[in-house]
């Protein structure tokens, strides 16, 4: 069954290269499914390196002139595209939703995040000072100014289709870069919708370029071309890594936003409803399909069994479902992948020993629905000790010490973002030195905003996104020595 196309008027189904909506030079679509429903949404071109790199020339065509556009003119665009996005919150939040499977009030929630980044960086625009620096030499003076880097390639992730390119796209305009962007191709709706705001908010034909199709020559296109300059991603760090190795022969910059394995330490003196309230927002939603989603959680002996008991409780009463139906807090896992993964994770952890004390299997509904589950008695022998859950599946761990609880939460190799619960200022100030996360949430468990950074360290990647340093990896610092004063 074909539905929902026709009711969008943002949805597109051809890819925006230079100003031009084209299908795929070989004529092949691929499909794009609802994952509440299975139905066919619609389909997105299957690219692949020509249409890449004529994206890419296109974005070349026209970085001279955005570039050469006064930051207040750009700034002006980026408001116009973040009024746009607001006008048709309703729209995108429900093509989000039915492509992603979100709940509304999370893709709502998506679409507002977006326009707050493209607003943000509107105002940023405005503001990318450079120095002047005191001269060590007479009859001299030391300039420094930022300039775009140029063509910015962007790759992003079916878990936040719109929000992500939002921080991308929204930084590489601020900075008057130009960028050609291809989003997943589980979610390409959200992404292709872009363009249609691009092209209704004035930006010039070739500012923004959009391809969908094959990942591994897009990819492979984006990396190799002498013409783009950077390349950012956010997705796993498996194909991070092979996106930087891949880059390396051009040298190009690269902003990387990877995998997480996120601890949540509840210590004995935590205010524990608010420690509870927080972990199911942490953990559940997008049903755990996020990179700072609480993956471990680590709790202190005494207060072990109160906060399983009070998190577990709360957990049930998570209405499982279509994420268009009032109520539903838990929608679908993306793929069939995605619910393999849980399911052989929980196997794992109950051969070893875990406890189901919520959820713990599939709905009556099936498909890739799963319940939101909490298990006791997780060790750190189970496999998601390690692995990124990516689901809803919250294992609770007991700790004694507050050093065992740091060596535990740091003993990863990722390091993006983390959280604990606690009522001691020391501990407060020990505790969030001693993680070695790029962001920490004291008493808070979704910490996300444009005007923070986001970013990881260790193997969770490179560069940081949102803030007044989010436009720095689109900038290139340049010296300028005048002299003969
Ligand atoms: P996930 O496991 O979350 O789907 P991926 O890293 O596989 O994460 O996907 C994130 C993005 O990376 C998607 O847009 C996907 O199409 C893209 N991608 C996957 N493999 C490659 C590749 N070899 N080259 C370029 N992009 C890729």
């Amino acid at each position: 069954a074909r539905t929902g196309a026709p009711r969008f008027t943002l949805l597109r189904e051809q890819m925006l290269i230079g100003g031009q909506w084209v299908g795929a030079d070989s004529g092949e679509a691929i499909s794009v499914t609802n994952p509440a429903t299975g139905e066919v949404i619609g389909t997105v071109p299957r690219g692949g390196t020509d249409e890449t790199r004529r994206a890419i020339e296109a974005a070349d065509k026209a970085f001279a002139g955005w570039r050469a556009t006064p930051a207040g003119d750009r700034a002006a665009k980026l408001h116009k595209l973040a009024d746009l996005i607001l006008a048709n919150a309703e729209e995108l939040a429900v093509i989000l939703t039915t492509e992603q499977g979100k709940p509304l009030p999370e893709a709502r929630g998506e679409i507002g995040a977006s326009a707050a980044y493209v607003r943000w960086f509107a105002e940023e625009a405005r503001r990318l000072y450079g120095d002047v620096i005191p001269s060590p030499w007479a009859g001299r003076r030391i300039l420094v100014t930022k300039e775009p880097v140029g063509v910015c390639a962007a790759i992003t992730p079916w878990n936040f289709p719109s929000s992500m390119l939002s921080r991308k796209i929204g930084a590489a305009l601020a900075a008057g870069c130009t960028v050609v962007c291809k989003p997943a191709e589980l979610t390409p709706f959200s992404g292709l919708a872009w363009g249609v705001l691009a092209e209704m908010a004035g930006i010039p034909a070739g500012v923004v370029n959009i391809v969908t199709g094959k990942s591994s020559l897009i990819g492979a296109e984006m990396t190799s071309n002498p013409i783009v300059k950077k390349v950012t991603f956010t997705g796993s760090t498996p194909v991070g890594k092979l996106l930087v190795k891949q880059s390396a022969d051009t040298m190009k910059k690269v902003s990387m936003e990877l995998g997480g394995n996120a601890p949540f330490l509840v210590f004995d003196d935590a205010d524990l409803d608010l420690a509870v309230e927080q972990a199911i927002a942490s953990k559940f939603r997008n049903v755990g399909q996020t990179c700072v989603c609480a993956n471990r959680f680590y709790v202190q002996a005494g207060i072990y069994d109160a906060f399983a008991a009070k998190f577990a409780e709360a957990s049930k009463k998570l209405k499982v479902g279509n994420g268009m139906e009032e109520g539903v807090a838990a929608g679908p896992l993306i793929d069939e992948k995605a619910l393999k993964k849980v399911e052989s994770l929980l196997a794992d952890a109950l051969g070893k020993g875990a406890q189901v004390l919520a959820g713990g299997k599939q709905p009556a509904q099936g498909g890739t629905f799963f319940e939101p589950t909490v298990l006791k008695g997780a060790t750190q022998d189970m496999d998601f000790a390690r692995e990124e859950i990516f689901g809803p599946l919250a294992p609770l761990f007991k700790f004694e010490t507050e050093e065992e609880a740091v060596r535990y939460a740091n003993d990863t190799e990722y390091g993006l973002a983390c959280y604990f619960f606690t009522k001691d200022l020391g501990r407060a100030f020990r505790v969030s030195e001693a993680l070695q996360y790029g962001q920490v949430g004291v008493n808070a468990g979704v910490i996300t905003t444009e005007v923070a950074p986001f970013g990881g360290v260790k193997e969770s990647g490179v560069g940081r996104e949102g803030s007044k340093y989010g436009c720095d990896d689109y900038l290139n610092i340049k010296y300028v020595c005048l002299g003969g004063l």
